[in-house]
């Protein structure tokens, strides 16, 4: 027999089987909480913190991967909430380049994040790189929500060619020893540049067009025994 749990998700009462997480039982209701790092099709970890939820506890949780339990009772959009999301979007947009993350704009627009709160603070700074004629990378745009790594490993493509390094604050995505992509395991199926939430990880074609590069110049680039390079800058 399968086993269920009942709780409520702000005020309304639900019955799941066990082990479903707060975000999906939330989903069953019609109810949508934001996310960053979450991916429906990848493992969740809770890196973001974006989907926090009140749970009666001494902290918040992270919906995507706490899962339900008897009698728990959710407030999805309290103040705390919207408090700690606002929050967090307001350090996100300190420290890294959103220009090109749509749906983390809109929700700096929802929950009236200050872009200027902290302004002043240290920035994520990195280098371009751009060493393949597939796609580049931009870390200056990393949100560091996993997905690329997820999918490169583990949940698709078995490939292994990005990790993290350093620690903290300098914690980046990178390939092991930093080596260009070309001389790691990747293998350019292009999914970590099909899930990545931001412009950090970009198809080298599209990143030339949109610098004005004409069509014909941009193939030369992207394809093999190219004659002249430009640079994406
Ligand atoms: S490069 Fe993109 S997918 Fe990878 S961690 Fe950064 S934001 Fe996420």
């Amino acid at each position: 027999m399968n086993e269920t749990v009942t709780l409520t998700i702000d005020g309304k009462e639900i019955t799941v089987a066990a082990g479903t997480t707060i975000l999906d039982a939330a989903k069953e209701l019609g109810i949508e909480i934001p996310v960053i790092c979450y991916h429906p099709h990848l493992t969740a970890n809770g890196l973001c913190r974006v989907c926090s939820v009140e749970t009666g506890g001494r902290v918040q949780a992270a919906a995507c991967v706490t899962q339900c339990s008897s009698g728990m009772a959710v407030q999805t959009d309290s103040e705390a909430v919207q408090r700690g999301r606002r929050t967090i979007l307001e350090m996100l947009s300190a420290t890294v380049n959103l220009e090109e993350a749509p749906e983390i704009l809109t929700l700096l627009a929802d929950y009236g994040a200050d872009t200027e709160r902290f302004a002043g603070g240290a920035r994520r700074e990195a280098p371009v790189h751009d060493d393949n004629p597939f796609y580049i990378r931009d870390y200056n745009q990393c949100v560091n929500c996993w997905r690329c790594v997820q999918v490169c490993a583990e949940d698709a493509q078995y490939a292994f060619a990005l990790n993290f390094e350093g620690r903290g604050f300098h914690t980046k995505i990178a390939t092991f020893f930093d080596d260009p992509m070309p001389d790691t395991t990747c293998v350019f199926c292009g999914q970590c540049v099909g899930v990545c939430p931001t412009g950090a990880l970009k198809p080298k074609r599209q990143a030339l067009l949109e610098q004005g590069f004409s069509p014909d110049e941009v193939f030369q680039q992207t394809r093999r025994g190219r004659r002249k390079k430009h640079t994406v800058s």
